[in-house]
């Protein structure tokens, strides 16, 4: 299966320019970036690194497919025709782009084909058919009067999304916000930009108008901040880190007042009592936080477990760790595969450098010999709650083992955090579970599993982990503008 893939990679040919207007164009400044593979050090291409200029094409194309209305104001069959026609393309172009983000960014090629290549084609699927089953409402005016209240695309929106998960974290803002009637200036990571500029090739294929999905590979500043400042975008929807959450609601205040959804970090706990189920709940566990690396926003990073079983608990986690060494993304037999670059894999060494002066290490925390970005799965015990590896986000396999006594301090230490993305459970006791899910402030709490999501279901946070929600309707709400039309008879 690593000789099917490794043969793929020399087949494929990753798209890299920009894609405006149903078409891929150099950067204006001919300026590119480059695009490494983080497991091997290889350079995969050179993609356009977009600028002011060309996030200002972008939009206007954007703006002037929104304007013509061949997208905004179809029927909604037939915008449902296409998103679900390009629902197939993704899943015929399944390898393709389960391949293009694994050489980008590390993670195990089988979860990229298995897990993310499936998941973005249900969504286009989900939201093409939510979009024709949604209806206005009339208000309760007086007679003589109608009132009808429905909704509106809100334009064109400017889509920034991080490298953890590239083709799905594109995903989760595009179907929604196409199925709404927008236009979209997608701006990719600069680590990770080779699916989504692919997508935006198939979306076109699949009929989506020239100029209603525009990709901008590019760096955070300027090509980010330009799509943030642009006085003609209406909304921004955002993942990737707190900090430049934050700047894109100082871009909105400084531009055109854009709406802002912010979807940001998080610390998440994962609260293991006395009675759980110690061997699932240890799985988990270790899956909660090694999966992808511990590159997941909602990543299981905080393990809270009650103190007298946490000798047993943290026994059986550190021997779980050990299956999670890393390895070749493309090997079939790897559990973990790379960190996205030389850069983050630093600032991961850093913290963990930071948490063997602040606490116990128990396993891993070295860096792989050879080449590539490979850390060992790590577990820090005893680890107090104030102290920095407990409080900052450090996106890698590093988990934090702090022991509680009471239901109460367990929930105190959850909700201890600035973040508030999700949390995870573990109890056969549905009064005590629902107890604490409700004293959790977090978007999602998971029961005796972990990063539990689906179409169905919102997913987003509270506090510092930003306030938009992608998935379900919810988000299809977002990208629209509830509308009155009153007329008096
Ligand atoms: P990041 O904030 O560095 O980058 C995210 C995006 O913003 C990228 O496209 C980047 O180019 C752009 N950007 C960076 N600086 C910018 C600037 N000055 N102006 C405008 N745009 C700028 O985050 P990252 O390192 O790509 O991703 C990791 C972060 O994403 C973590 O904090 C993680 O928790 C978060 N994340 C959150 C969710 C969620 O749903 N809440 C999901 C996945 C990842």
């Amino acid at each position: 299966m690593r000789q099917y893939w490794l043969q793929l990679a020399t087949r494929i040919t990753p798209r890299t320019g920009a894609y405006i207007g149903g078409a891929f164009t150099a950067a204006a400044s001919g300026a590119t970036l480059p695009s490494h593979n983080p497991a091997t050090g290889e350079l995969i291409a050179e993609v356009a690194a977009c600028g002011p200029a060309d996030v200002d094409v972008a939009v206007t194309a954007a703006r002037d497919a929104f304007d013509a209305g061949a997208w905004s104001r179809a029927d909604p069959a037939s915008r449902k025709a296409v998103l679900l026609r390009l629902a197939e393309l993704i899943s015929e172009h399944r390898d393709e782009l389960a391949l293009l983000d694994s050489l980008d960014m590390g993670r195990l090629v089988a979860d990229t084909h298995d897990i993310d290549v499936p998941f973005a084609a249900s969504l286009f699927r989900w939201y093409g058919e939510a979009l024709d089953k949604l209806y206005g409402e009339i208000a309760p005016t007086g007679s003589g009067d109608l009132a009808l209240v429905g909704r509106a695309p809100l334009g064109v929106i400017g889509a920034v999304v991080p490298w953890n998960f590239p083709l799905d974290m594109a995903t989760w803002k595009l179907a929604p916000a196409l199925a709404a009637g927008n236009s979209v200036v997608l701006k990719p990571a600069e680590q990770s930009p080779l699916s989504a500029l692919r997508l935006a090739e198939l979306a076109t294929e699949a009929g989506l108008p020239d100029g209603v999905l525009n990709v901008v590979p590019g760096y955070g500043d300027p090509a980010g901040k330009a799509l943030g400042l642009h006085p003609d975008v209406d909304s921004i929807a955002f993942t990737g880190s707190t900090d430049v959450g934050k700047l894109f609601l100082r871009y909105a205040a400084e531009s055109n007042l854009k709406q802002v959804w912010p979807e940001c970090g998080g610390k998440s706990p994962n609260l293991v009592f006395a009675d759980a189920d110690l061997d699932a709940a240890a799985e988990a566990a270790c899956a909660g936080i090694f999966a992808n690396q511990g590159e997941v926003c909602s990543a299981n990073s905080r393990l809270l477990v009650a103190r007298e079983i946490h000798e047993d608990l943290l026994a059986r986690v550190v021997a779980t760790a050990k299956d999670y060494a890393p390895g070749d993304p493309l090997d079939p037999a790897s559990r973990m595969g790379a960190l996205v670059d030389e850069a983050h894999t630093q600032r991961v060494l850093d913290y963990i450098d930071v948490g063997r002066r602040e606490a116990r290490l128990a396993c891993g925390g070295a860096r792989v010999e050879g080449p590539g970005c490979f850390v060992e799965p790590t577990v820090f015990d005893d680890v107090s709650p104030d102290v920095r590896i407990a409080r900052e986000e450090i996106f890698g396999p590093v988990l934090c083992v702090t022991p509680f006594d009471t239901e109460d301090e367990a929930i105190a230490l959850a909700n201890g955090s600035g973040y508030g993305l999700a949390a995870s459970v573990w109890t056969p006791d549905l009064s005590r579970a629902l107890r604490v899910s409700d004293a959790l402030r977090v978007g999602t709490v998971s029961v005796n599993t972990v990063d539990a999501l689906s179409a169905q279901t919102p997913f987003g946070g509270f506090g510092q982990s930003g306030y938009g929600r992608d998935l379900s309707l919810h988000a299809l709400e977002k990208y629209t503008g509830r509308k009155t039309t009153w007329i008096k008879h």
